[in-house]
């Protein structure tokens, strides 16, 4: 970037090509001006954003990619469909129309219908929860903006399931005979995302989630690791989705005895292989309460999303001081398996939106006939 008259200056991080040489087929997609190091007494500089290819057919191929992609964009369809929009007196907040309503109940009912010979059971979860439930899970202290206060800042919106779902075993469960518990909530979610953040039905301030938690013996992680990558690839298979499994370990900064982690994380490897999975090791890369297996789905458009997500976690448990009386006699403390497959169901319509097109799986179209 040209700084002052004759003077180059990189802004760039990299990473960089080694020759522009390299460089045969560019176009330039946008502009915009922004402030020299964000900040409003600076300078404005141009932003130019550009992509470059090392022949032209891939750069037309790319043209053609983003040109149908404009076509398949969820917002578009949404609207020719009738199913959803959005209004201002609720930003981020979707207004589900009848048949949009169709489709998000179907993709409900399909899950319901699994969750009956997969061993979950749904249960319903209050949305308002004083700030102490907050303040014991953690959540508070690191994601204290993102929940919607009410009532002069003593209660909060939930912004997800898993402390309701503690607050539940610890009312109702005492001994290992009821483990694995498998808890399931579509329960409704809020966040309060920056207004700026917010797009279309990809993120958004309300949603729900195919979320479940699974309260288990360190024993049973592998069996519930497997059945949960069962439950993944019966679900994307439906839809033709393609994914891949990123394994991610023991962060510099972790809870919990390493030995647990070491045992939680061959548990993770051998359930991924024996369920006839490959995957990406990303050392280091868990949250600090425990490994997590991320699933990667790739949209139509070969386009990286993340959706579903199966997170082991040693810390919650810790926190609510759950219990249960193992075999032996002796109290000890479950592991929480936090997992989803859809994951928000506003972004899961999205990416089917996006991939099918108007033309929607038989079982999934609000239009049936004509
Ligand atoms: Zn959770």
């Amino acid at each position: 970037m040209v700084k002052d008259e004759c003077v180059f200056e990189d802004f760039c991080r990299g990473p960089h090509i080694n020759s522009s040489g390299m460089v045969k087929a560019v176009k330039i997609t946008k502009n915009s001006s922004c402030y020299f190091l964000d900040k409003s007494d600076n300078k404005m500089l141009q932003r130019i954003y550009g992509v470059s290819f090392p022949n032209k057919k891939l750069l037309s191929e790319y043209k053609e990619r983003i040109l149908r992609a404009k076509e398949m964009d969820h917002r578009k369809i949404g609207r020719e469909m009738n199913l959803f929009f959005f209004n201002e007196t609720s930003p981020g907040s979707c207004f589900w129309l009848p048949d949009g309503a169709y489709i998000y109940n179907k993709l409900q009912d399909f899950i319901r219908n699994e969750y009956k010979v997969r061993g979950f059971k749904e249960v319903i979860t209050p949305n308002i929860y004083s700030l102490n439930l907050w303040k014991e899970s953690g959540h508070y202290e690191n994601y204290k903006e993102n929940i919607f206060m009410i009532n002069s800042d003593d209660f909060g919106l939930k912004p997800m399931n898993c402390p309701g779902h503690c607050i539940m075993f610890k009312n109702f469960v005492s001994s290992y005979k009821e483990l694995p518990l498998r808890l399931a909530d579509f329960g409704v979610l809020h966040r309060n995302e920056c207004s700026g953040s917010l797009s279309g039905l990809t993120r958004v301030r309300r949603f729900q989630q195919d979320d479940a938690h699974i309260f288990c013996m360190s024993s049973q992680i592998k069996d519930e690791i497997k059945a949960s990558l069962d439950f993944l690839k019966f679900v994307y298979d439906v839809f033709n989705f393609r994914y891949e499994l990123l394994l991610s370990t023991r962060p510099e900064k972790f809870i919990g005895e390493i030995t647990d982690w070491d045992i939680a994380e061959e548990n993770l490897k051998e359930a991924i292989i024996e369920s006839g999975h490959k995957f990406i090791l990303n050392e280091g890369d868990g949250a600090f309460y425990g490994p997590k297996i991320d699933i990667i789905l790739y949209d139509a458009f070969q386009r990286k999303t993340q959706c579903a997500t199966i997170q082991l976690d040693f810390q919650l448990p810790q926190r609510f001081n759950l219990q249960y009386q193992d075999s032996d006699g002796e109290l000890k403390v479950p592991v929480i398996i936090h997992r989803a497959i859809y994951g928000s169901l506003e972004r899961f319509i999205a990416i089917i939106l996006e991939s099918y097109g108007k033309k929607l799986p038989f079982w999934l179209s609000p239009r049936q006939i004509g």
